[in-house]
């Protein structure tokens, strides 16, 4: 079964960003474009958050459509911020 991987973006950019190591077991993860750079670990956890942020305004967005009104307006209200990250990934729609 082929692994399907997604390359990490930068948040602020939206380009692939370049994974450098830095010495034998810290790698870090660096936008070519904007310079932003962190830890992959830090980029890895950033995009985590990003993801379950992401699912959980989709879950929203569909209870609005199966119980339209302003019952959940409050809860969307909180999540439709627009989140700054600093590292992400392609969501597949
Ligand atoms: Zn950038």
């Amino acid at each position: 079964m082929p692994e399907k991987t997604k390359p990490i973006l930068c948040g602020k950019c939206r380009v692939p960003v370049e994974i450098v190591m830095l010495n034998e077991d810290r790698e870090s993860a660096r936008c070519g474009t904007c310079g932003m750079q962190a830890t992959l670990h830090e980029a890895i956890r950033t995009v985590g958050d990003y993801i379950v942020d992401n699912m959980a305004h989709q879950v929203i967005e569909d209870l609005k459509t199966r119980a339209p009104g302003d019952r959940f307006m409050h809860i969307s209200e909180r999540f439709s911020e627009v989140f700054q990250y600093d590292f992400v990934v392609e969501l597949s729609v």
